[in-house]
């Protein structure tokens, strides 16, 4: 048995077989084959089955992005077919390599062609090949390896997990999450929470250590992770996921009622969403509406920007799963770890300092104002409402209104359907915080999001292993931000809320809830079990 350490990221145990998800590179040294025969056979396999998740993904695209996004899978399943790829993979096997060590030669070169054409298109052209590349040599590795491809439930492995791979996890599949890199607040760590799959991040030695099929037993709650666990420690953990289940079971029974304190204030529990499936999951579990609707999904994993009717639709759907209760739509938080190809942003030497979120959106007027004109299209059929990112000086937020009214005038003459919506602030910047009094003169209401919030004031990147023991969202210099915005609301009368991950986390949720927080926002799996920490606060003193 190995016993590892990492951030505890998503609480729950789960026991199961690894499955471990590799980054594919072309940069293997070269394997060689006595049977070129067979090489060719596994190449020619591999095209055939990748030709065949290559349609059925263009099936899947053009239902949920439409048709012209799906188009570029057309394109791949052209380029799979290209004789100058079947040429030059030939020839290496006739050489003497195995198909694996053919294809990566062959696609090094191809995309490097691309790469060194002056003209913009065919540049982009090498990203295809290499997703090509990726996807046929993940065929001839899934003919070899013993991946415990028909387990009903494995535990995730891998570096780490990025923003576009939540698009593909197989949820039913996954027990539970394991990374190497990562911190409680990055994007592995959001997701297990989202879907109330328990997650280990930050295990440093994790991916030398396992291989597929190898068990794992994690406890999510800890940062536990044990390799080849004993018999007496599949027992613990057996039993810490019996207490969870346990614990939740009591939380379901109740999530319906509202989550008053034992002085009798009540504090409304909402949801954090990053689609539509979301929001439904979190009104199932008792959210009194969505205080969070991450609208960066809709933009990542795709070629080209959601037009304005993409995104009415996205976000009139995002209403009506939440049946008439509030939904906030928060302007796209792009930048900073979540790139998108086609906004073309520079790369920076402090992504977390520069251009991300409302600084981007303001530049990219056009980007900003077709969202607005979505949201408040939308807002015609639901109750929604706007949120906008990473607000450092008032009159980031003032331009926003202007936009807004703008946007509103022009709908009302072009004689489409729309509503005003409110228009709030989320508090993530330490100077935010700190000029809440006057800040909220511009605002309808205010959100804390504590992940950026904690990651600004405690200098400590939120998803950074290294420096996790820093990152703490209930440290006295937090919580006495959150106190200072607390206090610019209430003079203001608006009202405030926290939507970062330390609102499900029970020992950081009771404080907020002292410090006079109105409502607290959560993963759609979480918001039974905040609603039963909100029923032990006490707000009075
Ligand atoms: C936050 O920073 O707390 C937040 C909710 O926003 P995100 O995690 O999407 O940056
Ligand atoms: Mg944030």
């Amino acid at each position: 048995m190995i016993a590892l350490a990492g951030i505890p990221a998503s609480s729950g145990a789960a026991i199961g077989p690894a499955r471990v998800m590799k980054r594919i590179s072309f940069d293997i040294p070269d394997a060689h084959s006595a049977d070129p025969e067979a090489e060719k056979a596994r190449f020619r396999s591999a095209v055939s089955s990748a030709a065949v998740e290559i349609s059925n993904l263009k099936a899947a695209a053009e239902k949920k992005l439409g048709r012209a996004e799906a188009e570029i899978f057309a394109a791949h399943a052209l380029m799979l077919e290209d004789p100058a790829l079947e040429d030059a993979v030939a020839d290496g096997i006739t050489v003497g390599l195995t198909a694996e060590s053919a294809v990566a030669g062959a696609i090094r070169n191809l995309a490097a062609q691309f790469d060194s054409m002056e003209d913009d298109y065919f540049k982009q052209r090498a990203a295809d090949v290499k997703d090509i590349g990726r996807r046929i040599l993940k065929k001839l590795e899934g003919e070899k390896s013993a991946s415990p491809e028909n387990d009903s439930a494995c535990i995730l492995v891998t570096d780490e997990l990025l923003p576009s791979d939540t698009i593909s996890l197989d949820t039913a599949r996954t027990a539970g999450i394991v990374t190497e890199r990562g911190g409680a607040a990055s994007h592995a760590s959001i997701l297990a929470r989202a879907l109330g799959i328990p997650c280990v991040v930050g295990v440093e030695g994790l991916l030398e250590r396992t291989s597929d099929g190898v068990e794992i037993a994690i406890d999510g709650g800890k940062g536990e992770v044990l390799i080849h666990p004993s018999e007496n420690a599949k027992k613990r953990f057996e039993s810490v996921a019996a207490a969870a289940r346990e614990k939740r079971a009591a939380a379901m029974k109740r999530k319906n009622e509202p989550a008053v304190t034992v002085d009798g204030c009540v504090i409304p529990v909402f949801g954090n969403a990053g689609s539509v499936a979301d929001v439904a999951a979190a009104i199932a579990n008792g959210a009194e509406g969505i205080g969070l609707f991450r609208t960066e999904f809709l933009f990542l994993g795709r070629k080209t920007m959601p037009t304005e009717d993409e995104q009415t639709a996205e976000y009139s759907a995002a209403a009506a799963a939440a049946g008439g209760k509030p939904v906030t739509i928060r302007l796209l938080d792009i930048g900073g770890d979540k790139p998108a190809e086609y906004l073309a942003i520079p790369s920076e030497a402090n992504p977390f300092l520069g251009f991300r979120a409302i600084r981007l959106l303001l530049e990219r007027r056009d980007v900003l104002k077709t969202q607005i004109r979505a949201i408040l299209r939308a807002a015609a059929s639901g109750d929604l409402l706007i949120l906008v990112p990473m607000i450092s000086d008032i009159s980031e937020l003032k331009t926003v209104r202007e936009i807004r009214d703008e946007c509103l005038s022009e709908l009302e003459r072009e004689g489409k359907e729309c509503k005003k919506t409110k228009l709030g602030a989320m508090i993530e910047v330490p100077a935010a915080a700190l000029c809440a009094d006057r800040l909220a003169a511009a605002a309808d209401f205010f959100s804390i999001g504590t992940n950026d919030l904690t990651q600004y004031c405690m200098a400590a990147d939120r998803g950074n292993a290294a420096v996790a023991h820093l990152f703490n969202p209930a440290h006295p210099a937090v919580l006495s931000l959150i106190e200072h915005t607390v206090r610019g609301a209430r003079a203001a009368h608006i009202k405030v809320s926290v939507c970062g991950e330390a609102a499900a986390d029970e020992t950081a949720a009771r404080e907020f809830v002292s410090l006079g927080v109105d409502y607290l926002s959560v993963a759609p799996a979480a918001v039974p079990l905040a609603k039963e920490t909100v029923r032990t606060c006490r707000v009075s003193p």
